[in-house]
């Protein structure tokens, strides 16, 4: 029986551990997937501190997987051994429940997320359901695509499902793990682009990432500098905080959208006069299905997106998790099992 390495957490709050384990045979519908890298997402601390109802331990965490088809199960129809594959946040849908029947998978009841329901990336080999497969092209390495699979996918399916169009202003609250990603899709998806974040240190990389103008929430009104460039049409909130958001709001224009993708236990304050009279909303956005992720990553690779990331060996996985939850690293980490 072949072996392969893995990094696991024995129980909820326990470290991140390096083990040896069999590789799994791909059961019917499913396939082995040999994992060329894994980026680590703060959603990986739902696995690791047990935040995520009826987890299963012993775990291996990691939603951002991208790697090659080694072998297929039974029945699993379209992919082939020695195909690019990613693996993102949606793992899995069940087919029978109401919101699948409706053909909204990523909002399945039972929908499935790998390094959750099942084990994910921090490992030499995973096993995926079909389902959650998506390609990755050809002129896209491993490391760039892992971070899109989730950061990527959430900012991009978000932006390209506001309603804004080529010209208007789309600003992108927060230039960090999604925020960096969002400047990029919004400046390629040819929106008048305006990072928002804390401090004058982000301006000069907001600008190489294709922001048109950089607004200091320190120093500058948020909602005022927007209303100078004639009012947001969309905001994507990509800050882990509802403060900024509530202090970016009076930043809409007219049929101005605020769209949060980063979470935080604040709520968002609106001004009711403001939205009635700019007929403005809000709403949140679920990253998206396997297909969202492979349009992402043709997107990515066609008008050269790419995320920031810094690369570790399977071996410190645990280091590499400090930094990325630390809030200093630049901007994604990336595991790579494969050397
Ligand atoms: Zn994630
Ligand atoms: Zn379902």
């Amino acid at each position: 029986m072949p072996r392969m390495q893995v990094v696991q957490v024995a129980h909820a709050g326990g470290p991140l551990e390096l083990v040896e384990r069999d590789v799994p045979e791909p059961s019917e519908g499913h396939v082995l997937v040999k994992v060329q890298a894994c980026g680590i997402c703060h959603s990986d601390s739902l696995t690791k501190e047990g935040q995520w109802p009826g987890i299963q331990y012993p775990r291996v965490p990691g939603h951002e997987i991208a790697g090659v088809i080694e072998k297929l199960g039974a029945d699993v129809e379209g992919w082939t051994a020695g195909q690019r594959v990613g693996v993102g946040w949606h793992g899995g849908h069940c087919g029978h429940c109401e919101n699948c029947r409706h053909g909204d998978f990523v909002l399945c009841e039972n929908g499935r997320v790998p390094g959750i329901s099942y084990d994910g990336g921090y490992a030499q080999y995973m096993v995926a359901p079909q389902e959650a497969l998506a390609r990755i092209p050809d002129d896209l390495s491993d490391i760039d695509a892992a971070p899109l699979l989730c950061a990527g996918i959430t900012t991009f399916n978000a932006l390209r499902h506001s309603g804004a169009r080529a010209g208007d202003v789309v600003a992108i609250l927060g230039v960090g793990g999604l925020g960096h990603l969002g400047v990029q899709f919004a400046h390629k998806m040819g929106f008048v682009t305006a990072a928002v974040a804390r401090g004058k240190d982000k301006a000069p990389l907001a600008k190489q990432l294709g922001a048109h103008h950089y607004i200091d929430s320190e120093s500058q009104n948020v909602a005022e500098a927007l209303m100078a460039l004639g009012g947001a049409r969309v905001i994507l909130a990509t800050a882990t905080s509802g403060n900024a958001m509530s202090a970016a709001i009076g930043g809409l224009g007219v049929n101005g959208k605020m769209i949060m993708v980063g979470l935080s236990g604040e709520p968002v304050e609106v001004p009711i006069a403001q939205f009635i009279m700019r007929r403005n909303s809000v709403m949140g956005w679920p990253s998206g299905t396997a297909a969202d992720s492979q349009e992402t990553l043709a997107f990515s690779a066609l008008s050269g997106v790419k995320p920031m990331t810094e690369t570790f060996p399977l071996s410190r996985a645990a280091e590499a998790y400090d930094r990325m939850m630390s809030g200093k690293a630049r901007f994604r980490v990336v595991l790579q099992p494969g050397g």
